[in-house]
């Protein structure tokens, strides 16, 4: 339920409302705006018998029940954009923002060169994983700890900030410990314990990844989950879903991108590499991350592909990152012009 409190309404009256929609069982999550309270309570099923209650208190301009099945995420209770911040990195503000990096840590070596490609690149984040969520028990499943500590220490030393993989819940603290941004792979999307407990504990901003049959509802359900447990850093990311097609690894769902800033006021990037599953298909679909107006992108690079531990078909080399990020100025200028111009308006 969104409560509108008259404008001009007084501190007393919006106190009262406060505690008459906490008495209902209702739960406050937002007070926004000095001169026009909007009051932002969620947390029970039928709103009906609450909104004619709240609509006759005193100072009350409307209450309306959120539409949606999901309701911190939604619009209707934030229209600005929220900007998810990793220090001077951002999403949703005025960067486009780029994550790079190996599928997975594999050795010093090899995350310090993607590192030393991605800082030369000018993105801001070198992404690794050490706790791999792999089709088959018999593949690499990841460096963990050590792992965490490589990617630190590379994007540390090349003032990068980083992502990584999350799939346990007994694994909150320590991932938070070494990561700027953590991941929620594709597979994790409906591991509520996992989402509850990510929202509750930290803080730390999330990038929540599409499942390969999850509706964008159900993105944006999975989102509220972290949200409604108390960490509103929720980043999106369309990574492809799996359809009838046999050519690419999975289906970019472009449409995505539109219809979720349509519906939520948090960032979306997009995920070309999972999308595709081949590196000769990503440069095409990085534009189009641009144009359509995603807030990022994420890729996977490589040293030397051929000899991944992980996901080395559709990983970038270093030419081939550097080719695109240069290709990509210009459209990310476009992009910027037209991002100033949309936060003015
Ligand atoms: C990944 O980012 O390497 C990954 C496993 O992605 P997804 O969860 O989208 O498959
Ligand atoms: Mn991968």
């Amino acid at each position: 339920m969104i409560v509108s409190m008259k404008p001009g309404a007084t501190k007393e009256q919006v106190d009262r409302v406060r505690s008459l929609v906490e008495e209902m069982g209702f739960q406050v999550r937002s007070i926004q705006g000095d001169e026009r309270v909007v009051i932002a309570a969620v947390g029970v099923e039928d709103v009906t018998h609450a909104i004619e209650a709240i609509r006759s208190a005193d100072g009350v301009a409307s209450a309306v029940p959120i539409s949606a099945p999901y309701k911190l995420v939604s619009k209707q209770v934030r229209k600005e954009r929220t900007v998810v911040a990793a220090g001077d990195a951002t999403f949703g503000g005025s960067e486009f923002a780029v994550i790079a990096g190996p599928c997975s840590v594999e050795t010093e070596e090899q995350i310090n060169a993607c590192a030393q490609a991605v800082a030369a690149s000018g993105a801001k984040f070198l992404r690794g994983g050490a706790y791999k969520p792999r089709s088959s028990p018999y593949s690499f499943q990841g460096l963990e700890e050590q792992g965490l500590k490589l990617l630190r220490s590379a994007g540390d030393a090349h003032g990068l900030k980083v992502v990584t993989e999350i799939m346990t819940i007994g694994n909150v603290d320590l991932v938070a410990k070494y990561t700027d941004v953590m991941q929620i792979g594709a597979r994790n999307i409906q591991n509520f314990p996992l989402l509850k407990a990510i929202g509750a504990s930290t803080s730390c901003p999330v990038l929540l990844k599409r499942g390969l049959s999850t509706s964008i509802e159900e993105l944006l359900l999975s989102a509220e989950y972290i949200l409604s447990h108390g960490n509103p850093n929720v980043v999106l990311c369309e990574r492809g879903i799996r359809t009838f097609e046999t050519a690419t690894r999975n289906t970019l769902d472009i449409n995505a991108v539109p219809v979720l800033n349509k519906l939520t006021h948090l960032p979306v990037i997009l995920d070309p590499a999972h999308a595709t599953g081949k590196r000769d298909l990503i440069a095409p679909l990085t534009r189009a991350a641009v144009a359509v107006g995603a807030d990022g992108m994420m890729v996977e690079i490589h040293p030397n592909p051929p000899k991944a531990w992980s996901d080395g078909a559709q990983s970038l080399t270093f030419p081939q990152f550097a080719e695109i990020m240069r290709d990509l100025k210009p459209y990310i200028a476009l992009w910027k012009a037209r991002r100033a111009e949309s936060t003015a308006a």
